[in-house]
């Protein structure tokens, strides 16, 4: 077995397998991932959205610069669309003036609708409620599982080597280069890079590097089943312009939560029942639709840093760690662009000048704003 790499990356999420895959074209990169399969954790718990107006700027900015990758992927990359057209609803209830001016303040194309046109794209709205209504037509659904698997086909193609079941352990640093012993044996690279989501500090704090203050914060997500209701996979996404909740079709059945950000350890995440308890209520009261009983439910980790931006870059103080953590609740939408950012930083070029024109700024990723 080969144990000398160029990179090592630990973690075969999205994070990991994206960078993975662009460096391994012209590097010898490792992938180790602790479960028996990619994707297990956050990458494969999402709600699977294409949203280029939700989370904070740097982050919308590595969204935006996503989004043509998703619309045409390079030839070969994928046998079926990633991108499926769906317009997103943003809802403004009494009293939410702030979040709507807040929401107003940093979106590009959002169209102010009436109450009339809302309900026609959205029969079930519950007339009286809306106060404000914002239409997103560049927003839509993403096809997680082919992305995952398009990037880890890619990694593999250029002769990348993911070893699963390959949990890492231990981390030490010495003569330029970290030594990582995990559950399948010990492997050196003078560069390590940490996209282990939510076990990112842990893993930082393994390699003697100072953590930079991830949380992880647990997401629940209930499946309605839809019984009555014509035509409703048209229906746009529908979500609060506070982030209070968000509701839309999904396999035939309607996903919905409460938006529910609870800090927590890292670990195999389950569904809050009450959280769920409570998009369901938030739905009800926004509009007609019945809820009659949860068809099922799923929980994720969604990690973030205090500012609510990605950390990526090289740490200040320790040679060859590199991190690549803290995408909270974008890091599928952003991903094109941020595994394109994070692989020029890490092979030290420049960053990608569409990215740059999207508004990014390195100051706001980089872990040197944390230390
Ligand atoms: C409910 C929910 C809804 C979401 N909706 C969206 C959305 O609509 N759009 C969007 O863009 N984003 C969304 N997100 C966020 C998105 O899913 C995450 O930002 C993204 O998946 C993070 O990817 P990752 O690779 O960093 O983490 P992960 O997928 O968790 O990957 C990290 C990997 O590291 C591995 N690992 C950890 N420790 C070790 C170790 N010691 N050794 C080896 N491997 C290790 C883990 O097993 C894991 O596979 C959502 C998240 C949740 C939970």
């Amino acid at each position: 077995m080969k144990t000398e790499f160029d990179y090592i990356v630990i973690g075969a999420g999205i994070a990991g397998a994206s960078v993975a895959a662009h460096l391994a074209a012209s590097h010898n990169v490792l992938i180790l991932e602790m479960e028996d399969r990619p994707g297990y954790h956050t990458t494969g718990r999402s709600a699977a959205s294409y949203e280029p107006n939700y989370g904070p700027v740097p982050m919308l900015a590595l969204t935006r610069a996503s989004a043509d990758f998703f619309k045409n992927p390079p030839a070969g990359f994928t046998e079926a669309p990633l991108f499926m057209p769906r317009g997103s609803l943003y809802l403004a209830a009494e009293g939410e003036e702030a979040a709507t001016e807040y929401l107003l303040a940093k979106s590009e194309g959002l169209d102010e609708i009436s109450e009339l046109e809302a309900t026609e794209l959205l029969p079930i709205l519950r007339p009286g409620y809306t106060k404000r209504a914002f239409l997103d037509k560049a927003t839509g659904d993403l096809d997680v599982d082919l992305l995952h698997r398009g990037y880890l086909r890619q990694f593999k193609t250029v002769g990348g080597v993911l070893h699963s079941n390959a949990e890492v352990v231990a981390i030490t640093h010495s003569a330029g280069q970290w030594m990582v012993d995990s559950k399948l044996g010990k492997f050196t690279a003078p560069i390590v890079i940490n996209a282990a989501g939510a076990w990112g500090d842990v893993i930082a704090k393994m390699a003697g590097v100072a953590p930079v203050g991830l949380v992880p914060k647990r997401r629940s997500i209930g499946v309605v089943p839809v019984v009555g209701y014509d035509g409703f996979e048209k229906w746009p996404m529908m979500m609060d312009v506070a982030d209070s909740w968000y509701a839309k079709p999904q396999s035939g059945k309607l996903i919905v939560s409460s938006a529910d950000a609870t800090p927590v350890d890292p670990h195999d995440a389950y569904a809050d029942d009450m959280a769920i308890a409570e998009g369901v209520e938030r739905l009800m009261t926004a509009t007609t639709f019945e809820v009659t009983h949860l068809d099922h439910s799923w929980g994720g980790l969604r990690s973030f840093v205090p500012d609510g931006n990605v950390v990526v870059g090289f740490d200040p103080s320790e040679e060859g760690f590199f991190w690549l953590v803290g995408q909270g609740g974008y890091g599928i939408q952003s991903a094109p662009a941020l595994s394109r950012t994070a692989a020029a930083m890490a092979e030290r070029k420049s960053i990608p000048v569409d990215v740059l024109e999207a508004g990014l700024k390195i100051t706001h990723i980089h872990p040197e704003r944390l230390r």
